[in-house]
């Protein structure tokens, strides 16, 4: 029986190619093989957390140079340079790098703390601040640089005195990065052996402004020229005083402010430029989703935490303060609504960040995860921007002092297209990567038919199967797993054994998966959701954080999730499982529209939260400030009147 299973499946095992395997394999794994084994592991979940507090010395350097940059664009700006040089001196730009090479390493968590709140205040600086501290030379110098390029690169990049950029995209190769990237050729010149390359990349951050550029390109070598005759995907280091580079032309995303530009021209480097010099020649594919697996974790979950937080509480205070038909507009039930949705998905970014950043700290590097918080957290972020948009309403459109939604406008897509698209990450990556990679037992069975070893496939595949019963079982009987909890955690136990029985369905299906990106999409949404939900019930755990409005995110999470799996199981296509299925179908329970009243009332009125989300952030001279102020005025006073006609001025421009 078991050769017959072997047979079937190596049948509908997809081809998966070179860079495929190596992304694949790219990164570790955290609590998301729980959930893929339907069973949250709570002593790994609830394991002791160390205090990650910014110093007073840091936080002061933070705040006086959000106060010196301002709120406006870094670039274009005549005064990009010295905004550079301040953020190298208070060693901003050096936060991934050795305090032995003079840069200012910080945990994760301290890191995502800055970044944080130089977005909540100033994006266009959070961009510039960012790309040094994540995917770029820095981190691929410290992972994979020999000691020379270590000590000549690294203190210069951690003053500053180098601009970091890291080109890899083209015009011919965004999401596919490595499909029709540049090519370059080894040629021996003067007796010498030099890489002849043509680049032609655009979309670079920093570009316009760097001298230290990593370039990605594939590595060609048809005279075997090389000693280790390697050749593919390289990466390499080269200064903007390279001959032959052009850096001529910079794009504007979308008035972001930030810079971004091209590289191109034809250049001949040495084999020693190589990031890790030779011997990593055609190691660069591999050495970029290393980074990725972690970096894309960090930056970008802060900066949609940053702005989340801002809009969030701005929000929150302008609806107590504007009234419409005599009355406050936070006290119409449509404000209220949505509102109550920024709400709950800026508590699940600023929850799901602190356990992510937890997680990485801990030296765990959860490629699923990482991913998972890179498109979950710019695609709330951008629910929130545009339901505090909607309610700002004329002010949030027109630009003017009082407008703080143009800069956030501005710069939301950015998080959303860049470090894998999100339209890609979620349709195509969560999921499919979450079923070779957390998945318990889904690669190792590939493994085995890759490697014709049936006595191992047996193993694998007999605990596969007693994991999917054993899910049944719990789901039927839920006695002891799923006593003595409260009504949104038990809730959340169910779906997580859902989602495991259902993925090893979907996983039936085989390379179909790769087109079937509507259930892949949605199954990483559940995936994501129950991922969410757990960081909630950690945040609690530790945090003692408000219980009332943990309970509320994470109903909102698991309704969502429980209409995607009865979606799932109704389009499933085989019908002899989908009957298996049936029986996990949730008779979905509808919310008490009255709660939600309730919840506005509790939300406005707690002081504890109010306080977590004000810390975040920096409003000084913002219009949240004003607000704030504004709250503390007597309302019939005439100072109240003044403030308050200055807060809801609209910017007003000569004809
Ligand atoms: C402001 C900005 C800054 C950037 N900074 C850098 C940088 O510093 N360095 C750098 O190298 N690059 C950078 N990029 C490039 C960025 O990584 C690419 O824009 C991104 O990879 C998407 O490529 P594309 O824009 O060509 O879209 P396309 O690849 O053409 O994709 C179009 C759409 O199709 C979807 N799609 C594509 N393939 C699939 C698939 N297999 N399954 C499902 N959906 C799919 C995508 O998600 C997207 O929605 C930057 C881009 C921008 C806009």
């Amino acid at each position: 029986m078991y050769k017959f299973i072997f047979n079937k499946i190596k049948k509908i095992i997809p081809k998966i190619s070179e860079t495929e395997i190596i992304a694949l394999k790219s990164g570790g794994t955290s609590i998301d093989r729980y959930i893929f084994e339907g069973k949250m592991n709570y002593k790994q979940l609830f394991s002791p957390i160390k205090k990650n507090i910014l110093s007073k010395n840091t936080e002061n350097e933070l705040n006086s140079l959000l106060k010196l940059t301002g709120e406006n664009n870094v670039y274009p700006n005549n005064k990009i340079n010295d905004i550079m040089k301040e953020l190298g001196n208070r060693g901003f730009l050096s936060m991934i790098i050795d305090k032995k090479y003079g840069g200012n390493r910080m945990s994760i968590e301290l890191q995502s703390q800055i970044l944080s709140k130089i977005s909540s205040y100033n994006p266009s600086l959070a961009v510039v601040t960012m790309v040094p501290n994540s995917l770029g030379p820095a981190e691929l110098l410290q992972h994979y640089g020999t000691d020379d390029q270590k000590k000549y690169f690294l203190p210069k990049l951690s003053t500053g005195e180098f601009i970091p950029c890291f080109g890899l995209t083209g015009p011919n190769n965004g999401s596919d990065a490595v499909g029709e990237i540049d090519e370059g050729v080894v040629e021996k010149i003067n007796n010498k052996i030099k890489i002849k390359i043509s680049l032609n990349k655009r979309y670079i951050t920093l570009a316009p402004i760097s001298n230290l550029i990593g370039i990605a390109f594939k590595l060609k070598d048809p005279e075997n020229l090389l000693k280790n005759n390697k050749k593919g995907i390289t990466v390499a280091l080269i200064q903007n005083s390279q001959p032959g580079l052009l850096l001529e032309t910079y794009h504007n995303p979308n008035n972001a402010g930030f810079p971004n530009g091209t590289i191109k021209g034809n250049i001949i480097i040495d084999p020693e430029q190589v990031i890790g010099g030779e011997k990593n020649i055609g190691e660069g594919w591999k050495m970029l989703m290393e980074c990725l697996a972690v970096g894309r974790g960090v930056s970008l979950p802060a900066t949609a935490n940053g702005s989340s937080k801002f809009i969030t509480q701005t929000i929150k205070y302008y609806i107590n303060s504007r009234k419409q038909f005599n009355m406050y507009i936070g006290d119409m039930e449509s404000v209220k609504e949505k509102f109550i949705d920024m709400y709950i998905n800026t508590w699940i970014i600023h929850t799901s960040v602190k356990l992510t950043n937890n997680i990485l700290d801990s030296g765990k590097t959860p490629s699923v995860i990482t991913a998972i918080m890179k498109q979950q957290t710019t695609e709330r972020a951008r629910t929130i921007l545009n339901n505090g948009m909607d309610i700002y309403a004329g002010s949030g459109i027109c630009v003017g002092e009082n407008n703080f939604f143009t800069k956030f406008y501005n710069a939301s897509p950015v998080g959303i297209t860049v470090e894998g698209s999100n339209t890609l990450t979620r349709g195509l990556i969560i999921f499919g990567q979450g079923l070779n990679k957390s998945h318990p037992y889904i690669f190792p069975l590939f493994e085995n038919i890759q490697e014709n070893n049936l006595y191992e496939f047996k193993k694998n595949f007999n605990n596969l199967i007693k994991n999917i019963i054993n899910n049944y079982l719990c789901l039927i009987n839920p006695i002891p797993n799923l006593i003595n909890k409260n009504k949104s955690q038990h809730r959340l136990e169910k779906n997580t054994l859902k989602f495991s029985i259902l993925s090893n369905f979907v996983a039936i299906l085989g390379g179909k998966i790769k087109q079937k990106q509507m259930i892949s999409g949605n199954m990483a949404d559940i995936l994501s959701n129950i991922y969410l939900a757990y960081s909630l019930i950690w945040h609690h755990h530790h945090f003692k954080s408000n219980n009332i409005l943990k309970e509320e995110c994470i109903e909102y999470l698991m309704q969502d999730a429980e209409y995607k799996i009865n979606l799932i199981i109704s389009n499933y296509p085989i019908p002899f499982f989908k009957l298996l299925l049936y029986p996990i179908k949730t008779n979905i329970k509808y919310k008490n529209l009255e709660d939600k009243n309730k919840l506005y009332t509790f939300i406005i009125n707690n002081e504890e939260l109010n306080e977590i989300l004000n810390n975040d952030i920096f409003y000084k001279g913002t219009v949240l400030e004003k607000l704030i102020n504004l709250s503390k005025l007597d309302k019939s006073s005439k100072d109240y009147k003044l403030l308050y006609e200055d807060i809801i001025k609209v910017g007003e421009y000569k004809l």
